[in-house]
């Protein structure tokens, strides 16, 4: 019974079995083939990646002989413009003086002759307006020009906002037209920075201008406030407003936007290219936004970086010395460390509020005193610089900012402890 029951049962199993290693070896057969299609496709692929990434490096080469090319000639073009705008001032300036001679004569000037009459006295004064405009103009140029010759280093000092929007007001008041309000809030929190107040001052008074040319009702308002240890300055108007179509050409040189109350009002328009190029070199951006008919806003985000105590962990002394002139503009106090270790122990010691840290040391390099401070609850938080003569970005490990040796500027600073800020 039992040995009938068992054949009863392996028969049908046997079959079971024979069909199914037809199944597999049909399943067997269809996978090598459908193997053989994925390897023929990943050949495919590959030699297709190959040939786009050729591309993509060809490309890169071309665009980076492009961007040698276009920084080429933008520096032309700043040569030009520097030299050029020289020249052109001296008689510009000639011209002015002639005429206030002509309209004014010194007493008891033989050459000069008669005092005029009125219709050529009229005439001299138009000559005058027109070589005022041409000295602004001659002017501007040379400001954009050596603005952008990265040979303008911010002066910072501490700056008293409120101070600095006070002495705008004053001076933009005769420019207030009837119907208009000059606006000015208290900077509250944002009243402290510390930057060039100089070149703050020219981008503020830059930005009013336009406000105060371009708005015919209502306000031009100017405020401060802070925000991710920023502090961003406003000047928001009421004014005809820009197309959005405009937006991005407005910071090119001498781009006007075209419309009856433009036509009105002077410019040269190099203003807003210079005010960008002033808030780059403070380390700061400049953004816009408006509606047209509605008004416009200006904005401009700068770095407030002025640290108490910096530690710079460097081996090489001379350059310590370059790095701890340029860091004690911005900080109270500036350690020194010639090695990782020493550094570390200066870090515990007086728990300073940036680190520069160089990351080619001998003894303990850059990338090990990272990982000591990630290791320590003390020192874990603090923000570290990462300053190295190697083109290389962000290191792992928790610095916030790298400075490159090779491009040492207070702008620069200005960058990297804006960043530590944040
Ligand atoms: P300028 O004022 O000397 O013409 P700018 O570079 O300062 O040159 O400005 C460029 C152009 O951007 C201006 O001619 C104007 O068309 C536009 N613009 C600037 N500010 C404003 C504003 N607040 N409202 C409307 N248009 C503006």
């Amino acid at each position: 019974m039992l040995l009938k029951k068992m054949t009863r049962i392996r028969l049908p199993k046997a079959r079971t079995r024979k069909a199914e290693v037809e199944e597999l070896r049909a399943r067997n057969a269809e996978l090598e083939a459908a193997n053989r299609r994925m390897t023929a496709l990943y050949e495919q692929i590959s030699e297709e990646l190959e040939q786009t990434n050729q591309g993509v490096v060809a490309l890169y080469a071309e665009l980076e002989d492009r961007t040698a090319r276009l920084h080429e000639a933008n520096e032309a073009k700043t040569r030009f413009l520097a030299n050029v705008s020289h020249e052109l001032r001296a008689p510009a300036t000639s011209i002015l003086g002639l005429c206030r001679m002509l309209i004014d004569p010194p007493t008891g000037h033989p050459a000069l002759g008669e005092p005029l009459d009125p219709e050529r006295r009229h005439q001299v004064e138009l000559i005058r307006t027109s070589g005022r405009d041409l000295l602004t103009l001659v002017n501007d140029l040379l400001d954009l020009a050596k603005a952008e010759s990265g040979r303008m280093e911010p002066n910072l000092t501490e700056v008293d906002v409120r101070a600095v929007f006070g002495r705008l007001t004053g001076l933009l008041r005769p420019m207030v037209r009837d119907g208009v309000e000059l606006a000015v809030e208290d900077p509250g929190a944002a009243g402290h920075l510390f930057t060039d107040e100089v070149m703050l001052t020219r981008v503020l008074r830059n930005l009013l201008t336009n406000g105060l040319k371009f708005t015919e009702r209502g306000e031009v308002r100017l405020s401060a406030r802070e925000e991710d240890g920023e502090v961003v300055l406003s000047v928001a108007d009421t004014g005809i407003g820009i197309a959005a179509d405009q937006l991005d050409k407005i910071f090119e040189e001498f781009y006007q936007v075209r419309g009856p109350l433009q036509a009105e009002v002077t410019g040269t328009g190099l203003g807003l290219p210079y005010a960008r190029r002033l808030v780059r070199i403070l380390g700061g951006t400049m953004s816009v936004r408006s509606t047209a008919g509605r008004g416009t806003t200006f904005e401009v985000r700068l770095p407030r970086p002025k640290v108490g105590r910096a530690l710079i962990v460097d081996d090489d002394a001379a350059f310590r010395l370059v790095l701890l002139d340029l860091v004690k503009g911005v900080a109270d106090t500036v350690e020194q460390a010639a090695d990782g270790q020493e550094g570390l122990e200066a870090m515990r010691r007086s728990r300073p509020d940036v680190v520069f840290l160089d990351m080619r040391m001998p003894a303990m390099g850059g990338a090990r005193v990272l990982e000591a401070m990630h290791d320590d609850d003390l020192l874990r938080e603090i923000p570290v610089v990462v300053v190295t003569s190697a083109e290389v970005g962000l290191p792992p490990g928790g610095a916030v900012a790298v400075l490159q040796k090779s491009a040492l500027s207070r702008t620069e600073l200005l960058r990297v402890i804006g960043a530590c800020r944040r």
